[in-house]
């Protein structure tokens, strides 16, 4: 066989792969996104399906910017607060449509500023979400998936099933919610400082098991006539779904965080189990080719650190050779306990030295300060109640009213 056929090969192997995922997140969509009254959910929608939703009732195009502009730069959600909409039309809108929000079923903000939210969605599921203020700016930490369908063994929404994916209303929608809770409305344009200037996509899930929804949210979010959010705000984590991170790369062009964790297969087998389909060296190799990452853009690597699992020099020394070459940053990310958690912290010395190592050899290598540990908003805390509904299986209703 040839390179060329070979690298064809990959190629095809890389597109099918590519294609079953996709198909796989479908199974787990959010539900339509219409009230029981029959209205639609306008948030979420794309600009061109907002323009076909206008056409649909015999409205112009141009009423689909107006909307846009009232929606995301301003942040209403009420149609009669749409001045340059006359009244008739902003009935006719009400009658039709909805612009929601997720509801809040709980806010709690931790003694250090962090800021959490419990949304719940008309289905009744619930998600996390984290503001993690800074000083003139801050992150919103954006769930994906109510659950997630990787069991990562130092994660606490790794032991909640995958209950489904998130739409992409309720992916904005949280970030909505946010501004909300802040009033951060209008969307500051350029150059005016952001409280909320940040999106990092960590929260609960992983978001390239829910691609389109993904995607679909972070353009809404990118519009430059809307929240205007510049893609360089913008780092989406991944656990390693390798055969999703080109397509991110090219389509998004969002900044890439890998949560990497181990150096060694066999460690990293462990505690990320996606490592044995998609092992190191491929998931570094797509960190090789991956769109945009320059010394101005790198990638960043996440290393939670887990006493006595992967905190060694000698670990330090392995991760350094491989991620040579790469425009690169590495997050040592003090691993945050839940309750039945498996591990324990690494000490600071440890964490010290490892990050010793990674700087001297020309790595920036900064010491994520946990932050919101107190009303369990940290990384890898976040957990909810929501269950997966289990199909009633006819027969088993019979059997249980036959017995009652
Ligand atoms: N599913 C994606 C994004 C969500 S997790 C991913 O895995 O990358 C966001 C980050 O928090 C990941 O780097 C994850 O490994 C890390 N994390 C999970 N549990 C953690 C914990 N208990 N303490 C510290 N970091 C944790
Ligand atoms: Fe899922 Fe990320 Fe948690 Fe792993 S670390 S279980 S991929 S949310």
């Amino acid at each position: 066989m040839t390179d060329a056929t070979a690298t064809a090969d990959a190629a095809e192997l890389s597109a099918a792969e590519r294609d079953r995922i996709l198909a796989k997140a479908a199974l787990f969509s959010p539900p339509a996104a219409t009230l029981a009254d029959g209205r639609r959910e306008l948030v979420g929608l794309s600009r061109e399906e907002l323009v076909e939703e206008m056409v649909a009732i015999g409205e112009k195009p141009f009423r689909a910017k107006q909307l846009w502009h009232w929606i995301y730069h301003q942040g209403v959600t009420d149609f009669s607060r749409m001045p340059t909409i006359a009244r008739t039309m902003q009935a006719k809108l009400e009658e039709r449509f909805v612009i929601g929000r997720p509801g809040v079923t709980t806010e709690q903000t931790s003694t250090d500023g962090t800021r959490k939210w419990l949304f719940g969605f008309r289905d009744g599921q619930q998600v996390e979400t984290v503001y993690i203020p800074d000083e003139d700016r801050g992150a919103v930490c954006i769930s994906t998936q109510v659950g997630c369908t990787l069991s990562c063994k130092f994660c606490h929404t790794g032991t909640q099933k995958l209950v489904r994916n998130l739409g992409a209303a309720e992916i904005v929608g949280q970030f909505m919610a946010a501004r909300d809770s802040y009033g951060e409305w209008p969307s500051p344009t350029d150059g005016t400082p952001r409280m909320l200037s940040n999106i990092v996509i960590m929260g609960m899930g992983e978001p390239l098991y829910n691609y389109e929804n993904v995607a679909k949210a972070m353009r809404i979010v990118m519009d430059g006539e809307g929240i205007g959010l510049s893609k360089r705000r913008i780092t989406l984590s991944t656990s390693g779904v390798v055969p999703m991170m080109d397509k991110c790369g090219a389509e998004l062009g969002v900044g890439l965080a890998v949560s990497l964790h181990a150096v060694r297969d066999e460690v990293r087998d462990e505690i990320v189990p996606l490592n044995r389909k998609y092992p190191i060296d491929e998931l570094l190799a797509a960190c090789r080719r991956y769109p945009g990452a320059t010394n101005a853009r790198r990638i960043t690597f996440e290393y939670v650190m887990l006493k006595g699992i992967n905190d060694s020099e000698a670990d330090a020394r392995e991760l350094v050779r491989l991620i040579k070459g790469i425009p690169a940053k590495v997050n040592l990310i003090p691993f945050n306990p839940w309750p039945g958690s498996p591990y324990e912290t690494s000490s600071n010395n440890a964490i010290h030295r490892f990050a010793d190592i990674v700087l001297e050899a020309g790595y920036a290598s900064p010491v994520r300060k946990p932050r919101g540990r107190d009303i369990l908003a940290a990384c890898g805390q976040l957990k909810t109640e929501s269950e997966r509904q289990r199909p009633v299986r006819a027969g088993a209703a019979v059997m249980k009213a036959a017995a009652a």
